[in-house]
């Protein structure tokens, strides 16, 4: 396995590859891996010859009270796990490399990223696009994986490699959850022993909507007013957003559910602030 942490030595490497006919997977992450992360590399080793993971906690997508100073920081072990893998390369640049001295451009997409997370943290999705679109042109990929348990990160990338025409094959992998069914997230390591449990009240508020929408419930308040209720019954639990939308266009649904919905929960549980999400196919 190869470190690199320039972006010319990452570029020539992926043109010498693409040079020899090699396809190029590449699983963009911020470290601190775990299963979740994992699964992609997984996915990307079945769809490519040679696959490349990026490390960089990437500054322009935490707001300004977020944890980016915070954002654990892991780098030997995440090197440990990548070599376990059968990683390739491990592309893990210091920011003035992503970022150079008086850098000016930015990628914004300006429809999937004004809801949700989006409205919740603005511009944080200008410094996801930003961030994917300075990997690519690095890493050069045929294929990237990215997890669907930020679903609507997934979309964004999506629309953005359709847009700019980025010529890459966007894959995506399920969430890998632990045993009682909290999504992996870096961010869980700051729950306490007592919110722990209460974690998981994300999947479970995703699983009782399920249920009801199997049963025949298509009024996407109700639904919500059942993901709240459930959200509700954690004390350290407090909501963000509950949001069911249209699962192409992320816009708030004009009546019953008759096309597939997005199922969006952002929960501040403690300190960090947990993401999950489903789609309800009628
Ligand atoms: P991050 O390091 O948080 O930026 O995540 C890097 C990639 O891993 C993104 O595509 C995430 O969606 C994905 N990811 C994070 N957590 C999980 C999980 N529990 N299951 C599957 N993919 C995940």
């Amino acid at each position: 396995m190869k470190i690199i942490s320039t972006a010319l030595e990452m570029q020539q490497a992926a043109l010498a590859l693409r040079a020899q006919g090699k396809r190029i997977g590449f699983v963009p992450t911020m470290g601190n891996l775990h299963d979740g992360h994992l699964s992609l590399v997984r996915l990307a080793k079945q769809r490519a010859d040679v696959v490349v993971v990026s490390i960089f906690v990437n500054p322009t997508q935490f707001g300004p009270n977020e944890d980016f100073a915070a954002y654990p920081r892991t780098f030997a072990a995440d090197r440990a796990l990548c070599e376990q893998e059968g990683v390739d390369f491990v592309f893990y640049p210091a920011v003035p490399e992503m970022y150079p001295d008086g850098a000016s451009v930015s990628v914004t997409e300006n429809a999937l990223s004004r809801t949700l997370c989006g409205a919740a943290r603005p511009g944080h999705f200008d410094g996801v696009c930003t961030v994917v679109a300075k990997l690519f042109n690095v890493v050069l990929p045929h294929v990237a994986v990215f997890g669907e348990k930020d679903g609507q990160q997934l979309r964004i990338i999506r629309r953005m490699v359709r847009d700019l025409r980025f010529p890459v094959e966007i894959v995506s992998g399920p969430t890998v959850r632990e045993s009682d069914g909290l999504a992996k997230s870096s961010r869980n390591q700051y729950l306490t022993a007592e919110q722990r449990p209460q974690a998981v009240c994300l999947r479970r508020a995703l699983d009782e909507a399920e249920r009801l929408f199997a049963a025949g419930e298509r009024d996407p308040q109700t639904l919500v007013a059942a993901l709240r209720a459930l959200i509700g019954k954690s004390p350290s639990a407090k909501i963000d957003y509950a949001e069911i939308v249209d699962d192409e266009t992320l816009q708030p649904l004009a009546g019953p559910i008759a096309r597939p919905a997005f199922v969006a929960l952002a929960v501040w549980v403690g300190k960090p602030r947990l993401i999950d999400n489903t789609v309800l196919r009628p």
